[in-house]
């Protein structure tokens, strides 16, 4: 394989709820959710139905057709939140892909000149050429040539820079309603608020990446939910499919209709597995039952982590919504996250990096409490032993 992963050495051969076996039966309790992908746990058995289901009927027929999985998706997606139109694909870098061209388009559409993108230092896109330049990681988009032109990056919550550069040019601003990769760090409500109005003084679409804050992870459907702003175009992959791999672009017939039959595509997007295991996790998740369990099980959680940290001394902060927590490492262990994670697998649980300094957890929406408390016992483990060490 091509070396850009570094994966550790286990090999998982089997999951159930928020556990894993390897090779060497060996089990570790998932903390991770495949960076928040198994929203609904592993050997999910509706989800299995679902899939098994579909797949005795019919897998794929290209965008040539439609499929009834594929209209049924559509439909519920537009019930439940502000939008009318949706575009399905396979990944949440295509979904943001689609959401820049489109922006692009009614940009150029309205003047030829109204081009430029407004992103945030800090943020990630995906992974395709376009997505890592408007990305706010020079490190993923640096060292392969000429980027794509008209992006500007400012600091994210920062109003008075979005200020100075949103202006009758800006044909979108993309925003992560919580920046994940980049630490879980939740925008300021009046950030977004103050997003909101420039963009639409400026006929200027806002474009939220949800990309890993949709779905439940937040204890909302989307996390644009949890405030009163509402954005023009909404991207969400991840924990949509539960582990099946799907990526949804969201948005107004206003803005959707400056795409016309061949403006974009896919082969795969909307294929009838993806959307049928896709509509059978949205109905699990938009359960508000769930998303109110999620909401416990988080303040829980986190209430948890910060004793944890001022009893080993580890943890400066924990920043969280929903099951999606970020904890700081204080001063003495700074820049060390990968080593603690690492240690943690040594330990049985598996967490996430989110920079250098932020070990994230994004457990399953559906974890149960034994499985929270004996990760969390692991964890205990694995952040003694750095502190020990
Ligand atoms: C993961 C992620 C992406 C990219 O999704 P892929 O499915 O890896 O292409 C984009 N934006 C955000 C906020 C993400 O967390």
């Amino acid at each position: 394989m091509v070396p850009v992963f570094s994966p550790l050495e286990m090999i998982f051969v089997r999951g159930e709820g928020s556990r894993l076996w390897d090779q060497q039966g060996r089990d570790y309790i998932d903390f991770g959710a495949g960076v928040a992908v198994t929203s609904l746990g592993h050997g999910n058995p509706v989800l299995l139905k679902a899939l098994q289901d579909q797949a005795a009927k019919l897998w794929h027929v290209s965008n040539y057709y439609t499929n009834e999985p594929a209209l049924r998706l559509a439909k519920k997606l537009c019930e439940a939140t502000f939008a009318e139109q949706v575009f399905f694909c396979n990944s949440g870098a295509e979904a943001n892909e689609a959401a820049l061209k489109l922006a692009r388009k009614r940009g150029v559409d309205i003047s030829p000149d109204k081009i430029e993108i407004v992103a945030f230092n800090g943020s990630f896109h995906g992974r395709t050429f376009f997505t890592v330049s408007v990305g706010g990681q020079p490190k993923y988009s640096s060292g392969m040539g000429p980027n794509p032109a008209g992006i500007v990056h400012v600091d994210y919550n920062d109003i008075e820079a979005a200020r100075r550069v949103i202006g009758a040019k800006t044909c979108a601003v993309i925003v992560e309603p919580v920046v994940g990769e980049g630490g879980i760090i939740p925008a300021k409500p009046e950030f977004l608020k103050a997003l909101r109005e420039l963009c639409t003084a400026n006929d200027a679409v806002l474009i939220y990446d949800e990309i890993q804050s949709g779905n439940g992870r937040t204890g909302a459907l989307y996390a644009y939910m949890n405030g009163d702003v509402v954005p023009d175009i909404l991207t969400t992959a991840k924990g949509i499919g539960g582990g099946f791999p799907i990526g949804v672009m969201l948005t107004t017939a206003a803005v959707g209709n400056h795409f016309k039959p061949g403006s974009h595509g896919s082969t795969f997007g909307g294929n009838p597995l993806a959307c049928a295991v896709a509509e059978a996790a949205f109905d699990a998740i938009r359960d508000p039952a769930l998303l109110a369990s999620v909401r416990d099980k988080a303040e829980r959680t986190a209430g948890r982590l910060r004793d944890m940290g001022a009893r080993l001394g580890c943890f400066s902060e924990i920043r969280y919504q929903g099951l999606w927590i970020g904890c700081e490492l204080s001063e003495r262990f700074a820049n060390r996250a990968g080593e603690l994670i690492g240690k943690a697998a040594a330990h049985g649980v598996l967490a996430l990096q989110a920079g250098p300094n932020v070990l994230r957890i994004a457990t399953s929406l559906t974890i149960t409490d034994d499985e929270l408390d004996e990760g969390l016992r692991r964890l205990e483990a694995a952040c003694a032993a750095l502190t020990a060490g």
